[in-house]
């Protein structure tokens, strides 16, 4: 797709090209709360321990944690958020059920499409499970990744959020360069570039939307041989410094909006009620997917 016709297509979508935009609860609802996390959160997260059996070593799982890294120094600079990795995990689980102490935050390539390894009268696609049941990519072939968060639909506090890569369709690679030259996709160059996409992703994980802003690590497309989202554009670390402010309130954006004549308002905002035990019809589940 070339960058005109991906333009055309993101204002025929509606995305907007803000430097940075946030997820919101009703994404059909500029007036709905914000996603955010609550203020000193330690995200743990856990890669699989089956990496992508297609790239080389455990280059791939490095990849994933100096995506991660990027995002922790913007954090030591003026966030207040910690994105820590754990042990890696055996779990092909994403979602995050309530009550439960065992979550994880998974962090894992696909390497099977459900369609080929699921019937189709199996109840999992009625119960949107087939990926945690049987380690599948369950979603469009031509997405390249897909971050699935779940939240407190009455407050916006993210409570997970997961990221699945589609390595069944895609070549994922973690050399710096040269780009690869279509159809040729091997290891030696760059197809879809492991970091480039997880910082990406990490951009969901943490709240943030699409936006059509040149340069952005947001941007809904990625061609191949990109490298250029490995690092955050200025409007994306901004995000960090507004949204999760060091030492005080994160800031959801209905209780405290921020109206850009004012700049940021101090003293952050009063966090709505925090309720592990919210019921489930309480939570909502929102997915990013690219293009
Ligand atoms: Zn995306």
């Amino acid at each position: 797709m070339n960058a005109a016709l991906s333009l055309s297509l993101a204002a025929a979508l509606g995305i907007p090209n803000a430097p940075y935009v946030r997820s919101r609860v009703d994404p059909s609802d500029p007036d709905s709360h914000c996603l955010w996390w609550k203020d000193g959160t330690v995200i743990e997260y856990r890669q699989g321990a089956n990496g992508n059996p297609d790239t080389p070593g455990e280059t791939e799982l490095a990849a994933i944690t100096r995506s991660a890294q990027t995002w922790q120094a913007v954090m030591d600079e003026c966030g207040s958020l910690t994105l820590k990795e754990g042990s890696r995990t055996s779990s092909s689980k994403i979602g995050h059920d309530v009550g439960r102490a065992d979550n994880e935050n998974v962090m894992l390539f696909r390497t099977a499409f459900c369609t080929d390894k699921v019937g189709p009268s199996d109840q999992c696609w009625r119960l949107d499970d087939c990926m945690n049941r049987y380690d599948c990519w369950a979603y469009a072939r031509g997405t390249i990744a897909l971050t699935t968060t779940v939240f407190e639909r009455s407050t916006g506090i993210i409570y997970g959020s997961d990221v699945e890569l589609n390595a069944g369709s895609f070549v994922f690679t973690t050399v710096d360069a040269p780009p690869c030259v279509p159809p040729a996709f091997t290891q030696s160059c760059v197809a879809t570039d492991v970091q480039n996409t997880m910082t990406h992703e990490l951009g969901h994980l943490l709240g943030l939307d699409h936006t059509t802003y040149p340069g952005s690590t947001m941007n809904p497309s990625a061609p191949a041989g990109e490298t250029s989202k490995r690092s955050l554009d200025p409007g994306t670390k901004q995000f960090v410094c507004d949204v999760y402010p060091k030492g005080r309130a994160s800031r959801d954006c209905v209780i405290n909006p921020m109206p850009a004549a004012l700049g940021p308002a101090a003293g952050g905002c009063a966090a709505a009620p925090w309720s592990v035990a919210a019921p489930a019809l309480l939570l909502g589940m929102l997915r990013r997917r690219r293009p």
